[in-house]
């Protein structure tokens, strides 16, 4: 558990971080040390009450739900792949819609995706996305083999690993540079604000007037 008297936000590097930087302003909260350049894990910030803990992406739901951290912010994507194995475990209050993009299918260019999905071939798909990948094709009534991957999917269908990749577009730079181009969406991505059950009860006067600020900051936004 965090100490009594001071709050722990889980944040990830990267576009995570700098997007929720505007709104610890908002709410008055400014962050003593850049994660790109330092080596600690642990920032404190200019209120003695909240530190940051700075952690991958996927780990953000583990540290709230295990209380190690009362709040963090982590990507729709993440979740819905964490709360496959932990139904129930997180209160997820507000949508920050900062960290926006897009979950879709890609594919090399020239291959045909909809011919394939048309003629019923049974498709090899990559991905870090499991649970999101077998619904959207199960749904979809595509036959799949998934096969998971922890990072770098655009390579997989580039060297014959396989056909499709499940993967987070924003600009589409990546997919262009690797010449993939995408061929469905299967969910839009924004992040949340997630709560440890527990921390709301037990540190609800603490933490009510982040969520708050946050959720007013991200509306105005
Ligand atoms: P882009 O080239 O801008 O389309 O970005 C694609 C690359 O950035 C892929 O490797 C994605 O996995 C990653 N990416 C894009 N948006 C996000 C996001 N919101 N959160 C985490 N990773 C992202």
């Amino acid at each position: 558990m965090s100490p009594a008297n001071i709050l722990t936000l889980a944040l990830s590097k990267g576009r995570i971080f700098e997007e929720t930087l505007p709104l610890l302003e908002a709410a008055g909260v400014e962050v003593k040390d850049d994660p790109e350049s330092s080596r600690k894990l642990i920032l404190e910030t200019s209120r003695p009450d909240l530190r940051i803990i700075i952690v991958r992406a996927t780990d953000v739901p583990t540290y709230v739900q295990y209380g190690a951290a009362d709040f963090g912010i982590a990507g729709r994507d993440v979740l819905y792949e964490h709360t496959a194995s932990h139904p129930g475990g997180l209160y997820q209050p507000i949508d920050l819609n900062i960290a926006r993009c897009r979950l879709c299918v890609a594919v090399r260019e020239g291959f045909d995706y909809h011919a394939a999905v048309r003629q019923g071939s049974r498709l090899r798909v990559a991905t870090k996305y499991i649970r999101a990948a077998r619904e959207h094709f199960a749904e979809k009534g595509v036959h799949v083999d998934l096969i998971k991957l922890y990072g770098s999917m655009e390579l997989a269908p580039l060297v014959g690993l396989a056909d499709a990749i499940v993967d987070l577009v924003s600009t589409g730079n990546t997919l262009k540079a690797n010449n993939l181009v995408a061929v469905e969406d299967v969910a839009d991505i924004s992040s949340r604000m997630i709560v440890n059950r527990a921390a709301l009860k037990t540190r609800g006067l603490l933490l009510r007037p982040f969520l708050d600020a946050f959720s007013r900051a991200s509306t105005e936004a």
